[in-house]
């Protein structure tokens, strides 16, 4: 029986192998998309996967179940500011670092926030303080239930 690689949200990490009856499952309940494709292969209406890719939120639970550690990510500094810029309360639709990369800042929970298109380019790699800006609330390590997606 053919093996289909599961792996993680951003397909960067092998997190272990399942039937392709299965992998197609996956795909049907909208778990994982295919992150690489048999050429030419179909199964019904999906492509025959090598291997498929684990949606952000399915990834983020199973890491939480295996390790109990919420691990970070983009989707979810969005999802738990509720997609509003942790600086003016407007859609926000990018990721902000607080401390900028540029000076040391980590890509992590606490100092990452949800922000608008110009307020993340007001700040640019400059500090809080060097761009005017001011934080809502402090960025906080979520817990599972904070990431949910929403129901729309
Ligand atoms: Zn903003």
């Amino acid at each position: 029986m053919t093996q289909v690689l599961i792996l993680n949200a951003g397909g960067q990490q092998v997190l272990g192998r399942v039937s392709l009856k299965h992998a197609i499952g996956m795909l049907y309940r909208q778990v994982a998309r295919v992150h690489e494709a048999v050429p030419g292969a179909s199964f019904g209406p999906y492509p025959v996967p090598r291997s498929v890719e684990l949606v952000q939120y399915i990834y983020t639970r199973w890491v939480y179940e295996t390790t109990g550690r919420v691990p970070y990510s983009k989707t979810g500094v969005l999802r738990r500011d509720h997609f509003r810029c942790a600086y003016c309360n407007r859609a926000a639709t990018t990721v902000d670092h607080v401390v900028p990369r540029a000076r040391g800042g980590k890509s992590n929970w606490t100092n990452c926030v949800a922000a608008c298109l110009d307020c993340n380019r007001r700040k640019d790699s400059l500090t809080l303080k060097e761009a005017g800006l001011k934080l809502r609330f402090t960025p906080f390590t979520p817990a599972m239930a904070d990431l949910a997606p929403r129901r729309y």
